[in-house]
């Protein structure tokens, strides 16, 4: 490979031979299909979005039907993919094409990033990908190639250093085949140029990488300055009433896990059952504490102690509001739940 030839040329010629071409969102083009695609795509990886888009592609085919829907549904899709600011925003954003756009895409990256959870990047891809528009990109994986192809110093998370990047990328995209280009590179990033073993051998930038030329490919970008995460502790509550279900309390929108459904939660160990007592309204009997375990956020480690308790007293008094309910495991409810809670809810239901 020559490094004559221009950078987008070696990127595509490695794609007509080595890209991926049979991803689902690859199949039947459209701006909503990379839209979902790519708020998937954003912090995870594309084994683990695959099912998730084919199951939301399957009950909200477009927008319409999407705007249509009711947010728990939709974070029910989204349940175990994490990060469910992602899913509310899909669907407040479906809401606002419908009300501005007549439901139909605006072409320009400027009023693409108009919609919520959509930023420069992911405004991008859609422009790039379902329109032909030529639009720079830089996710993660775009990120890391930039700044290893070129050595890019500081971290990515600083404006002068993602200014750099944006300059380099848009620099590099072709005024032709924008939408191969910006597939080619999403994939050179999640194939080749990995995070921490990037495949240099086979990679087509290889000739004039100066990441590569230094021997210093991993240092590139650099990481986020180090900070010790804070940890907070929590009790989630797990009460079972004569009908072995399990109360379920909807979390505030804003905050962790917003909207979603949850195991009432009580801060301190002591005095359970006044907390509770105030809290619901119930009495508890046989409290049983189960082994604490450590849930991570991108801001702070929570260290979750599951207690299983059962109803002594006053589980009538539990209003069926919008805020509580009891989750019959027999005969299940779709409801959006976080990771751990699913998993605590697989466990509690295996005891039973
Ligand atoms: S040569 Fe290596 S470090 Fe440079 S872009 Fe390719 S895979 Fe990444």
């Amino acid at each position: 490979m020559s490094s004559t030839l221009s950078f987008s040329t070696m990127v595509l010629n490695w794609f007509d031979r080595h890209g991926r071409k049979d991803l689902p969102w690859q199949q039947h083009i459209t701006p909503y299909r990379v839209w979902v695609s790519e708020i998937m795509l954003q912090q995870t990886q594309v084994a683990t979005v695959i099912p998730y888009f084919l199951r939301f592609m399957e009950r909200f085919p477009d927008v319409q039907v999407l705007a249509a829907a009711k947010e728990d549904d939709v974070l029910h899709l989204w349940s175990g993919l994490g990060y469910y600011s992602r899913a509310r925003n899909l669907h407040k954003a479906a809401n606002y094409l419908i009300e501005n756009y007549q439901g139909v895409f605006p072409n320009s990256v400027e009023t693409l990033c108009e919609l919520p959870g959509v930023g420069r990047s992911t405004a991008g891809a859609i422009a790039a990908i379902a329109m032909g528009i030529r639009a720079p990109i830089l996710d993660g994986n775009v990120k890391r190639v930039l700044a290893r192809y070129q050595a890019v110093q500081g971290w990515p998370g600083k404006t002068a250093v993602a200014r750099t990047l944006w300059d380099i990328a848009e620099s590099y995209t072709p005024e032709d085949r924008t939408a191969e280009y910006t597939q080619a590179m999403m994939d050179l990033g999640a194939m080749i140029c990995t995070r921490t073993k990037p495949a240099c051998a086979l990679c087509p930038l290889m000739e004039s990488c100066v990441a590569l030329q230094q021997g210093k490919e991993t240092c590139f970008p650099e990481p986020k300055p180090r900070k010790i995460l804070p940890e907070k502790s929590v009790r989630m509550l797990m009460i079972i009433n004569d009908a072995g279900e399990v109360l379920l309390e909807k979390r505030p929108v804003t905050g962790v896990w917003g909207g979603l459904w949850s195991f009432p939660e009580v801060i301190t160990e002591s005095d359970l059952d006044g907390q509770v007592a105030d809290k619901v309204g119930i009495t508890l009997d046989r409290i049983e504490k189960w082994e604490p375990f450590r849930h991570t956020f991108s801001h702070y480690h929570l260290n979750i102690t599951p207690v299983k308790a059962s109803v002594k007293q006053g589980a009538s008094m539990v209003a069926e509001s919008g805020r509580w309910q009891w989750y019959h495991f027999d005969n299940p409810s779709e409801l959006g739940v976080a990771a751990p809670v699913k998993k605590l809810m697989e466990k509690l239901r295996q005891s039973l």
